[in-house]
């Protein structure tokens, strides 16, 4: 009997491996330049630690977590809850006033799979704590739309205020006096929500309710004087640095910690997953899991999203794994004298390869193909008896001799490494 992986899982196959490698080193430049450090974390943790920040009544806790129910842990379905434990209990805040902290990893989520949706998926997530300014808000954004767009991708940016518990709860109310009237055309899911998480009405996929929620009262009208300017300034930050945004009055995220700004990165070419990052700030959470009064926000970008986005753009052809050199060694003799040249090529940081099976050198240059070799080095009886080997440049098929001894290799590891640098 064949085992196979879980339904929702996924295994990231070589090829494939590079492009995402590629996405993550992007990621970690950006964030370098932004000045956030790396921060890892377990994946098991407590479940009251989501079940207190995610919120009782979520989606997420309600029953898309996989929990050890005997031993009251779940495996992580987010990043910041975690963050902000470590955090914590690192009293981190001693030592910075304000903290940029990104992590990298796999989140778990027992949903329906569809394209663009696993189970085990994995998230780049950004988190500032210590600042309530309009500016980080505008600066996160900026940070996730450079990360975007230098991965080539075409995204567009919605952004919402929700308000703090000083306007909300009047907000909370115009929304259920509107829902009363119309309740009976809510769909189940929403009929519940109305009493347990009625803000997720508004961002409910059902047509129905989507119709029925386009005369609902707006969040934006109902800020206070401070979350009002907030958001005003969180705007003109973002003018100021040219990223552009559409104002989406219905975004309201799904975990009950976000207040103020909230934000997602949209496209409309993942079908109905249309969000490929969202985030916002959580001001009052770090206090609410017994840390410091402390505000914050972060956003987390989903990694399966964008690599399909840039399948789609790309292409397969071009995840096509390169190495340096390809030594083609035919015959007993010089294969054994290849062998020991690639180890000291390695050793001078060249990814060489060869074949350790004998084959001939039509087969011998297939493979070299097939793993993107830059260079082929030929080795017959002829070749060995002269002490130089026939190099061939595999783009430009020119060929020059390259001596077969320990200064050969030394000069050729150095001609790559200029190339590379
Ligand atoms: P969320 O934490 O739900 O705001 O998700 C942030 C991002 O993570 C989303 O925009 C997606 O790109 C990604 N994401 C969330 N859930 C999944 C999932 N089940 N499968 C794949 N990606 C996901």
């Amino acid at each position: 009997m064949k085992v196979k992986a879980l339904n929702g899982f996924k295994d990231i196959l070589p090829g494939e491996t590079d492009l995402w490698r590629k996405v993550e080193d992007l990621a970690r430049d950006i964030f370098a330049r932004f000045n956030f450090s790396e921060i890892r974390l377990p994946i098991l943790e407590k479940t009251e630690l989501f079940a207190r920040s995610i919120g009782e009544t979520t989606d997420i806790v309600e029953k898309e977590m996989y929990t050890f129910v005997d031993k009251k842990i779940t495996m992580r379905p987010e990043a910041t809850a975690s963050v902000i434990r470590a955090y914590i209990e690192h009293g981190l805040y001693v030592k910075k006033p304000v903290q940029r902290l990104f992590t990298i990893g796999p989140m778990f989520r027992h949903e329906r799979p569809q394209q663009g949706r696993t189970r085990q998926f994995h998230q780049m997530s950004v988190e500032v704590l210590g600042s309530d300014n309009a500016r980080v808000d505008a600066e996160l954004m900026a940070m996730g739309s450079m990360l975007l767009s230098e991965l080539g991708l075409d995204i567009s940016l919605e952004m919402n205020s929700l308000g703090c518990p000083e306007c909300r709860p009047g907000f909370r109310t115009n929304l259920l006096a509107f829902l009363e009237e119309r309740k009976e055309e809510l769909c189940d899911d929403c009929k519940r929500r109305r009493s347990t998480n009625p803000l997720r009405v508004l961002d409910c996929k059902n047509p129905s309710c989507r119709q029925i929620v386009q005369d609902a009262p707006s969040i934006q009208e109902h800020l206070c004087q401070e979350c009002t300017s907030h958001f005003k300034a969180v705007r003109e930050g973002l003018d100021q640095l040219g990223i552009g945004y559409s104002l989406n009055k219905f975004m309201v995220r799904g975990l009950d910690y976000y207040c103020r700004t909230t934000f997602e990165f949209v496209t409309t070419d993942l079908g109905s997953q249309s969000a490929v990052g969202g985030g916002g700030r959580y001001d009052g959470l770090v206090e609410e899991l017994g840390g410091p009064k402390v505000p914050g926000i972060g956003f987390a970008m989903g990694m399966e999203r964008l690599i399909l986005l840039m399948l789609q753009k790309e292409g397969k052809e071009d995840l096509h794994a390169e190495i340096d050199l390809f030594v083609a060694g035919l015959g007993d003799d010089a294969s054994r004298l290849a062998f020991s040249m690639i180890h000291t090529l390695r050793k001078q940081g060249v990814d060489a390869a060869m074949d350790l099976d004998g084959r001939g050198l039509k087969s011998q240059m297939k493979q070299a193909d097939k793993a993107g070799a830059r260079y082929v080095l030929i080795i017959g009886g002829d070749e060995l008896a002269k002490g130089f080997g026939v190099l061939r440049n595999m783009a430009t098929q020119e060929q020059r001799e390259l001596p077969l001894n320990d200064e050969g290799m030394r000069v050729f590891a150095e001609s790559i490494s200029t190339v590379v640098s």
